[in-house]
């Protein structure tokens, strides 16, 4: 990646009208069958071309081969039941009707390289692709076969690498692991969650990097927000041990969020996705803002590190905001880019 400042998403962008409905979390698609299989390729070219119109340098799927970030991977999983539902507290936040892990957990089939080569096979930029983290996929299921959070989140470690080891062979440049889940369960993140994670990396030679934020805005992620006070610290409690483990890239929150930006200071030589984006606002960012960010960010990481981004998916926006905070994100690393190439 030559690029100094590549952009990239954090994840999922909106998708069509006609594929799901719009401006709706987790909304079920509009087509089924070979309809449905024709519906999320065309959603990908679209999201493709769109990452591509606002200049963004590292693409993605934009996720619209799936209808939620964990339990689109968890279904084509063996031993999880989807018709036996479970009510649980989905980080200790809100309630959410879930499958059940009735047997030993089994990835029996890849699941999203076919996506990943149709991906690969349409742009020569380098691709980010975004999986589920051990410990929030644990968190989104109830469990009544292993139960044990550390057992069950090591099972699914093991399915993730085999999933990740054939998307890097599929061409993906990062892989992603989605870890929402890092920012609340901080003792079980220490002992075995990064543990888990780097078992999920295993033996990959393309760089891998771990989402942690504060959510989508929902209701509950926005009034959870409210109640963490002035300064967000959350990220103190776990940078030590992820700045010592093998994981390549960490992607943050730090637009509009309260989290001290010195905290980047604390996973030192990691590359870092700095989130300029507020994906919970329909506020535009001007380049001005985003480029206030990431100066801002740029005190504690090395420019050559430093990976302009969302805070978070865009899923829930509709697609001209998306679009426009794409572009401002561009924008936004294009001046800070014009002050680094003068400094
Ligand atoms: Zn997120």
């Amino acid at each position: 990646m030559q690029t100094l400042l590549p952009t990239s998403t954090a994840g999922s962008l909106p998708k069509p009208s006609w594929l799901a409905r719009p401006e709706t979390l987790w909304s079920p698609w509009k087509l089924q069958d070979d309809e449905l299989y024709e519906g999320k390729r065309d959603a990908l070219l679209l999201s493709l071309r769109e990452q591509r119109q606002a200049g963004i340098d590292i693409v993605s799927d934009g996720e619209q081969t799936r209808q939620h970030f964990v339990t689109t991977f968890i279904e084509h999983l063996s031993g999880v039941d989807f018709q036996q539902k479970k009510t649980v507290r989905i980080r200790n936040r809100y309630d959410a009707s879930v499958p059940t892990v009735l047997s030993e957990v089994a990835r029996t089939k890849p699941v999203f390289v076919d996506d990943a080569k149709f991906l690969r096979q349409q742009t020569k930029q380098p691709i980010k692709w975004a999986l589920p983290g051990p410990m929030t996929m644990i968190d989104t299921l109830y469990d009544a076969h292993y139960k044990s959070r550390e057992k069950l989140a090591w099972e699914f470690a093991s399915i993730l690498n085999q999933e990740a080891k054939e998307l890097e062979a599929a061409g993906v440049d990062i892989i992603q692991f989605d870890e929402p889940a890092y920012n609340v369960f901080f003792d079980e993140v220490n002992d075995w969650g990064i543990a888990a994670l780097e078992r999920a990396i295993e033996g990959l030679k393309c760089q891998t990097c771990v989402h942690i934020c504060y959510g989508y805005g929902i209701k509950a992620n926005t009034a959870w927000k409210k109640t963490l006070g002035s300064e967000w610290r959350q990220y103190e409690a776990i940078f030590p041990k992820l700045q010592r483990s093998n994981i390549d890239m960490v992607s943050l929150e730090c637009q509009n969020s309260r989290v001290p930006m010195e905290l980047i200071g604390l996973i030192r030589g990691k590359k870092v996705m700095v989130g300029a984006i507020d994906v919970a606002t329909n506020a535009i960012e001007t380049p001005k803002e985003v480029a206030d960010t990431l100066r801002k960010a740029l005190q504690f990481v090395d420019a050559d590190k430093l990976y302009p981004c969302t805070n978070c998916g865009m899923a829930p926006l509709s697609k001209n905001i998306a679009n426009a905070k794409l572009s401002a994100l561009h924008l936004g690393a294009e001046i800070i880019r014009e002050e680094l190439r003068n400094s």
